[in-house]
């Protein structure tokens, strides 16, 4: 299956050629079509089956279709997508492949995780950004420090759900939906399925599509 079946834009497909990337992979044909019909999804995908990419470009092609109310935005109303993920190497990972996904769109995008200076970081969320890619401590301290406001973002994606759990983030996590936009679809990702994660699915998840590739 190619990238042209999903129906992306040009500006997504001349990215996807930039990346070198031909055809989909498995977990990117069943999750590509199901973000972009705006639907809750719960994949399980490790690192490596290019899951990053299977959120991104759809949300990428969802963000497009309103760029032209762009200008007109406050910092905080441009703010649409927010990307949790456990460490911070999978933050700058994640925001590395969104640069280069987003390489022809005028989309920005930061990352924000902790054992770094936090004044940078929130100086680039100030000046305004489309996606977030956050470890949920550093997330926290932002939003403590700083007023971040959530209450614009419309798709969230939960990287690593298991070592999210793992490492004690279930509350963050559960905060963070309580923050963002009322009405948002959130895509969650974890290696495995233990009874943690499904009680977490539940309760982040409406109506999800499970996704096992
Ligand atoms: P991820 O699972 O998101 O960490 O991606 C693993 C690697 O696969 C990354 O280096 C991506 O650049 C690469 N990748 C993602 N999608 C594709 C694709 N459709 N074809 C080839 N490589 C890809």
């Amino acid at each position: 299956m190619t990238f042209d079946s999903v129906g992306f834009s040009q500006p997504i497909l001349d990215a996807v050629k930039a990346c070198g990337y031909d055809k989909m992979t498995p977990v990117q044909q069943v999750v590509m079509p199901l973000v972009i019909e705006g639907k809750d999804v719960l994949a399980s995908a490790q690192t490596g089956t290019g899951k990053t990419a299977a959120f991104s470009l759809p949300l990428l092609s969802l963000l497009s279709q309103q760029i032209e109310q762009q200008e007109t935005k406050t910092a905080w109303q441009r703010l649409r997508v927010l990307i949790m993920t456990p460490t911070r190497e999978l933050a700058i990972q994640i925001e590395r492949n969104i640069v280069d996904y987003a390489q022809f769109l005028p989309f920005e995008s930061v990352a924000v995780y902790g054992g770094a200076s936090i004044n940078p970081q929130r100086k680039a969320l100030n000046k305004g950004v489309d996606i977030l890619v956050a470890t949920p401590g550093r997330l926290f301290d932002i939003i403590g420090q700083y007023d971040l406001d959530l209450s614009f973002v419309t798709h969230l994606v939960i990287d690593e759900a298991d070592r999210m759990l793992d490492l004690g983030f279930v509350k963050d996590i559960e905060k963070v939906k309580r923050l963002v936009n009322r009405q948002h679809q959130t895509m969650m990702f974890s290696a495995t399925y233990s009874e943690d994660v499904k009680s977490l699915a539940a309760k982040m998840l409406k109506s999800p599509e499970f996704v096992h590739v």
